[in-house]
């Protein structure tokens, strides 16, 4: 992309309305524009970074097995009486009435409307395991909107939803989830840290969120230190064996780690004292087993092996995509602006050109471009008439973890420099070079998007 041709309205000033470092640069950065108290649009780079983490998440559910569809946002009141949480769920439902004076309302999560869809089509113990996901817009009508895109209103979020036959299968879904979040996670750059928590509204008696360690973090979050060793890496899975997704689910859950919800000092105490920390954290994700809950109030039902007709046992699984881009930039940036890890980055380099307009540059810019776009990469290339000055500084906030800056000095001597953009330090080297340094740094990672 050019950016002479790019839609990215870089604010100079510092918002006052944005009270958090992740707020201030999304909006700095042009990638956001608040509508209404939590409401946003999404502008075209933080548009292709939500697409970006959007498709972390389907390749990992997908490769755990689970399958993708789509369910409307507005949903009809009936279904949640039958649960019953249509009067429970209180003020965060947004209640709308259609002209036929209809009951409906935009949906803050789904499992009434997938235990519905569940229920009119499946009834044999054969059709199970399953596990259906979608990835919706949702909406609650938070007390507090702020922070940006971290608790808004109107958000993304991928929910997914097992149903089995027996507690235990339930149980492995819950571990297979918990695994497949891990990994998501670590792609996008980030250590979420699975606490045991409390259910809320959802219900049920297991669950962990998924926290990841800022100071700005809503949750008061208390755990040994020893679970930030942790990492899940690249190691293969078996996501059908119990034993494995078992295995990893302790690993993770087994040292102490809790959200003030379910925090047991006296727990705490046993832990060595220099390995306990209380800290903050954002919840970035959420899994749930709550059992017949739903199946039972809403007859979800199969027929098993022995020919009984039993309710079928339930989870649910959330992850905050939205809220993500703000924990990523919570989690790393510095005071120029957000640094990208390299698995989510809007563009993959940037493209410096000092001398914008001189024949030499501009070719050797245009090359550049070429090259690394022939690679199936994304170049953001600055060719506005600006400062050197200015480009860096656009560069350095909208926080490309590369940089190629093109000079006519430097070409003289056939060098431009590569500048990473986390470390600060530079390189000269040959321009093919320079796009053989990219092209390696990027091998593996995901490189498609909008
Ligand atoms: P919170 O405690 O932060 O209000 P929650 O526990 O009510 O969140 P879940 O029902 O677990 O939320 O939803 C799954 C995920 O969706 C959360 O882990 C979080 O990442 C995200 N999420 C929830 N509410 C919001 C919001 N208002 N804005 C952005 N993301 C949200
Ligand atoms: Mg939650």
């Amino acid at each position: 992309m050019r950016l002479s041709r790019y839609f990215l309205p870089v604010l100079k000033e510092t918002p006052a309305e944005a009270q958090i470092v992740s707020h201030r640069y999304m909006l700095r950065a042009g990638m956001i524009k608040q509508n209404a108290a939590g409401i946003y649009s999404w502008l075209p780079m933080g548009f292709k970074v939500l697409r970006k983490l959007e498709n972390i998440v389907h390749e990992e559910q997908m490769r755990a097995g689970h399958i993708p569809m789509l369910m409307p946002t507005l949903q009809p009141a009936d279904l949640w009486r039958e649960s019953g949480r249509y009067d429970d769920y209180g003020e965060e439902m947004l209640r709308i009435k259609d002209r036929q004076g209809r009951d409906m309302l935009y949906g803050p999560t789904n499992e009434e409307m997938i235990t519905d869809i569940f229920r009119s089509h499946v009834g044999s113990y054969k059709d199970l395991p399953l596990t259906l996901y979608h990835i919706q817009w949702k909406f609650r009508d938070e007390m507090r909107p702020r922070f940006g895109v971290m608790r808004g209103r109107e958000f993304f979020m991928k929910d997914g939803y097992n149903f089995d036959l027996t507690k235990e299968n339930a149980l492995h879904a819950y571990n297979r989830h918990l695994v497949s979040y891990l990994r998501t996670y670590e792609r996008m750059g980030l250590q979420a840290i699975p606490m045991r928590a409390d259910s809320g509204p959802i219900g049920g008696d297991d669950t962990h969120e998924f926290l990841v360690l800022a100071e700005t973090g809503e949750s008061e979050v208390f755990y040994d230190s020893a679970v930030t060793d942790l990492r899940f890496g690249d190691r293969e899975i078996d996501y059908d064996s119990h034993a494995d997704c078992a295995a990893v689910m302790e690993e993770f859950t087994t040292k102490y780690a809790r959200t003030d919800e379910t925090h047991d000092p006296a727990l705490f105490e046993q832990v060595p004292e220099d390995r306990r920390r209380v800290a903050r954290g954002i919840e970035v994700g959420q899994i749930f087993y709550f059992g017949t809950k739903y199946s039972e109030a809403m007859g979800a039902t199969v027929q098993g092996p022995d020919g009984k007709v039993v309710p079928v046992h339930m989870g649910s699984h959330g992850i905050g995509v939205s809220r993500l881009l703000g924990a990523i930039i919570e989690a790393s940036h510095d005071d120029k602006g957000i640094i990208w890890p390299e698995g989510v980055t809007p563009f993959h380099c940037g493209i410096v050109n000092l001398k914008q307009g001189d024949d030499e540059a501009d070719a050797a810019c245009q090359a550049l471009y070429d090259s690394l776009t022939a690679l199936g990469l994304e170049p953001l290339y600055d060719d506005r008439n600006e400062r050197a000055g200015g480009k860096f500084a656009t560069m350095d906030l909208i926080g490309l973890p590369w940089r190629i800056t093109v000079g006519p000095r430097g070409l003289k001597n056939g060098v431009v420099e590569l500048t990473s953009r986390r470390t600060g330090e530079s390189e000269e080297m040959p321009p093919e070079q320079a796009v053989e340094r990219i092209a390696q740094i990027y091998k593996g990672l995901a490189v498609r998007g909008i």
